[in-house]
C-alpha cells in the first residue's frame, strides 16, 4: 500500500470534494466507537499510527510541496523547512520519547503515610477529538495536534482548511492511507461541514485559525461541556530599541514578515522603533530587501501569493486605509493574488493597521520616543498577543518581557521560539488557550488522571476517619496532619537568619538535625585522630 504512494502526484488524486453532511454523524460514531474499544491506548499501536504516518509522508512529499504551491504559491523550500520537514521531526522526536512520557508519574512531596497509598498521576487518553485545520501552513497546522492525539491515544476526525484545497486532498489521502480508518477520518468542506461537526458531542475540540471563528467554536463547545485548545491570531509587536542592531533587526523582521507572504499567525503585526535609530533601521530594511530579492519580491520563486481572492481583496482594502506614508512597496495584483511587501510608517497608534491583524505581507512601523512609551503602546494595542519580538540589549529586552504579556517571545529575533519542539506552543487572553508541539502535544489529548491504591494494611492508621467523630480524633487529625506555617502573620518568614545560623544553612527542623548529627560525628573523629597523634 505504501509503495504504491511513493509516486503519488496531484493529479492522481480526486478533486476537492466537501463530505456529504449527512455521512459526519457515521464519521463520528466511527472514531468515538473506535475509541471506546481501548485498542487505541497501547504503546505500540499509537507508534505503528505515527510510524505509518511518518513514511505515508515522507513518500507523498512531492505531492504535498506541489499542493502548497498550488494553494498559496510557496516554495519548495519554505513548504519543507517550515512544514514538511518540521513535522516529520516532530514525529519522530515524539516517536522517540512517547513511552517515557505516557509512564505513570508518582505524586511529587507526599507525607509518609500518603506514600503507602501510591499516589501517582496516569496519562490516560481523553477520547475522540475533532482538529480543525487552517489554510496558511495547511500542512503542519493539522497533523501537528492530529500527532498528538494519536501519541496521546486518542480517535480523531480532522476538517483541514477548504482555503487550501489541494493540500486537504493530499492530507485526506495520506491519512486514508496511512492510519487506521477506524480510529482516523478526515472530513472536507468549509462553514456547513464544520457546523455539523461542532453539532456532534467531542472528547476535546482543537481549532486553529482566527478569533471570530474561535469565538464560534469555544461557544459550541460550551454547550456540552467539551474542552478546547483554541490557537488564534493576534496582534503581535516587535520592539527595537534604540540600542539594538539595527542590521539585524531589520533583516530578522522582515524575513519573519516575508514568509509565506506574511500569513503567519505569529510573525510581527508592527513594529515600535525607537526615533532615535529609525533611519538606520529603514535604510537596513531597504538594504534587506533588494538582498532577499535582487529582480524584485514579485519575480521571485521564493515570494507566496495571497490565498484567495477575498483575503487579498482585504489587504488591499486595509492598506488603502492607511494614514501612514508608504516607503516600500506598495505594488498589487489582482489576477496572480500578488501583495508586494510594504514597509508603512504610521503616525499614531490609532492608525487602522494597528487596529487588526492584518496576516499580510503589511510592516507598519510606528515611531516611538522611548522605551516606556514602546511598552505602553504594545499593552494598549493589544494585552495579550500571540507572540513578542524583542530587540535591544539584554536589560532592555528583560524589561519588554517583564512588563508585557505574549503566547511566546523571541528575543533579537521572530518566531524563532515557534520552532523548538521542546517549547510548548500556544497563546495567551484571546491569543489562545492551550498548546501544543512535541511534549505539549501530548499533554494536549492527555488527561492526568490522579490514582491511588490503599492497601488493606493501612486500615488501622485510618481508622482515625471513621465516625463517631470525637475531640480525641480531632486532637490526633491536628496532631498527625497539620503542616507548620515558617511565616508570621504579617507574612515574613519566622526567624530569618538566626534560624539559618541555628539550624546550619538551612530552616527545615529534620534536615537541621541531621547538620548538627554530622557535625557532631565530624568533631567525634577528629578528636579521636587528634588522640592517637
Ligand atoms: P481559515 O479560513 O482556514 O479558517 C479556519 C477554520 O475554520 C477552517 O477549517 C474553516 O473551515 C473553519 N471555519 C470558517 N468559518 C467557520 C464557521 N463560521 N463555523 C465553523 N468553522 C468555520 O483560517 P482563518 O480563520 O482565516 O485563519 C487565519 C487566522 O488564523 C489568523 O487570525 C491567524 O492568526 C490564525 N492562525 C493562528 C494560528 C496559531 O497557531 N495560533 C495558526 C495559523 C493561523
Amino acid at each position: 500500500m505504501l509503495l504504491a504512494m511513493i509516486h503519488l502526484a496531484m493529479a492522481d488524486l480526486p478533486p476537492f470534494t466537501p463530505t456529504p453532511l449527512e455521512a459526519i454523524p457515521a464519521v463520528h460514531a466511527r472514531v468515538v466507537a473506535k475509541f471506546h474499544t481501548h485498542t487505541t491506548r497501547p504503546l505500540a499501536y499509537r507508534l505503528k499510527q505515527l510510524r505509518t504516518l511518518y513514511w505515508a509522508l515522507k513518500d507523498a512529499e512531492p505531492a504535498l510541496l506541489a499542493a502548497c504551491a498550488q494553494d498559496l504559491g510557496k516554495s519548495a523550500y519554505e513548504t519543507y523547512l517550515m512544514e514538511l520537514g518540521w513535522q516529520l521531526n516532530d514525529i519522530l522526536f515524539v516517536c522517540k520519547n512517547l513511552q517515557r512520557w505516557m509512564k505513570e508519574e508518582r505524586a511529587p512531596d507526599t507525607s509518609l503515610l500518603n506514600l503507602a497509598m501510591r499516589p501517582r498521576i496516569r496519562k490516560d487518553p481523553l477520547g475522540a477529538v475533532l482538529i480543525i485545520g487552517a489554510y496558511n501552513f495547511p500542512l503542519m497546522l493539522s497533523l501537528g495536534p492530529l500527532v498528538g492525539a494519536i501519541a496521546a491515544g486518542c480517535t480523531a476526525v480532522l476538517k483541514p482548511s477548504e482555503s487550501a484545497p489541494h493540500a486537504a486532498r493530499v492530507l485526506q489521502h495520506v491519512i486514508e492511507q496511512a492510519l487506521d480508518p477506524e480510529g482516523y477520518a478526515v472530513v472536507q468542506g468549509a462553514v456547513a461541514e464544520t457546523t455539523a461537526l461542532l453539532a456532534r458531542k467531542w472528547d476535546k475540540i482543537f481549532y486553529t485559525g482566527g478569533v471570530a471563528v474561535g469565538t464560534i467554536v469555544a461557544r459550541k463547545a460550551a454547550e456540552t461541556l467539551t474542552p478546547v485548545a483554541l490557537e488564534l491570531g493576534g496582534r503581535n509587536p516587535a520592539i527595537v530599541t534604540r540600542n539594538a542592531d539595527p542590521r539585524l533587526a531589520a533583516r530578522r523582521l522582515l524575513w519573519a514578515k516575508l514568509v509565506n507572504a506574511g500569513q503567519v499567525c505569529v510573525s510581527q503585526n508592527y513594529i515600535l522603533v525607537d526615533a532615535e535609530i529609525l533611519p538606520r533601521f529603514l535604510a537596513e530594511l531597504a538594504i534587506a530587501l533588494a538582498e532577499f530579492f535582487p529582480d524584485g519580491a514579485r519575480h521571485s520563486a521564493s515570494y507566496a501569493r495571497i490565498i484567495n481572492l477575498r483575503q487579498w481583496q482585504r489587504l488591499v482594502a486595509l492598506l488603502a486605509s492607511t494614514d501612514g506614508t508608504i516607503l516600500l512597496g506598495g505594488e498589487t495584483d489582482e489576477q496572480t493574488l500578488f501583495i508586494a511587501p510594504t514597509v508603512i510608517q504610521l503616525s499614531s497608534p490609532l492608525d487602522p493597521l494597528l487596529q487588526q491583524e492584518t496576516f499580510g505581507p503589511l510592516l507598519p512601523i510606528l515611531p516611538v520616543p522611548d522605551l516606556p512609551t514602546a511598552i505602553a503602546t504594545a499593552n494598549t494595542i493589544h494585552a495579550t498577543p500571540l507572540a513578542i519580538y524583542p530587540f535591544g540589549t539584554p536589560a532592555e529586552t528583560s524589561l519588554i518581557l517583564s512588563s508585557t504579556r505574549s503566547g511566546g517571545a523571541s528575543i533579537n529575533d521572530a518566531f524563532f521560539h515557534a520552532s523548538i519542539p521542546t517549547l510548548p506552543f500556544g497563546g495567551v487572553g484571546d491569543s489562545g488557550t492551550g498548546a501544543y508541539r512535541g511534549r505539549a502535544s501530548f499533554d494536549c489529548f492527555s488527561h492526568r488522571r490522579s490514582v491511588t491504591t490503599t492497601p488493606a494494611w493501612v486500615e488501622r492508621l485510618l481508622a482515625v476517619r471513621y465516625p463517631p467523630y470525637t475531640a480525641a480524633k480531632l486532637a490526633q487529625v491536628k496532631r498527625t496532619m497539620d503542616a507548620r506555617p515558617d511565616f508570621d502573620r504579617a507574612g515574613n518568614v519566622r526567624g530569618g537568619w538566626v534560624w539559618w545560623f541555628v539550624g546550619l544553612g538551612g530552616r527545615g527542623k529534620g534536615a537541621a538535625g541531621v547538620r548538627w548529627v554530622l557535625v557532631a560525628v565530624i568533631a567525634v573523629v577528629v578528636r579521636i585522630m587528634r588522640a592517637r597523634m
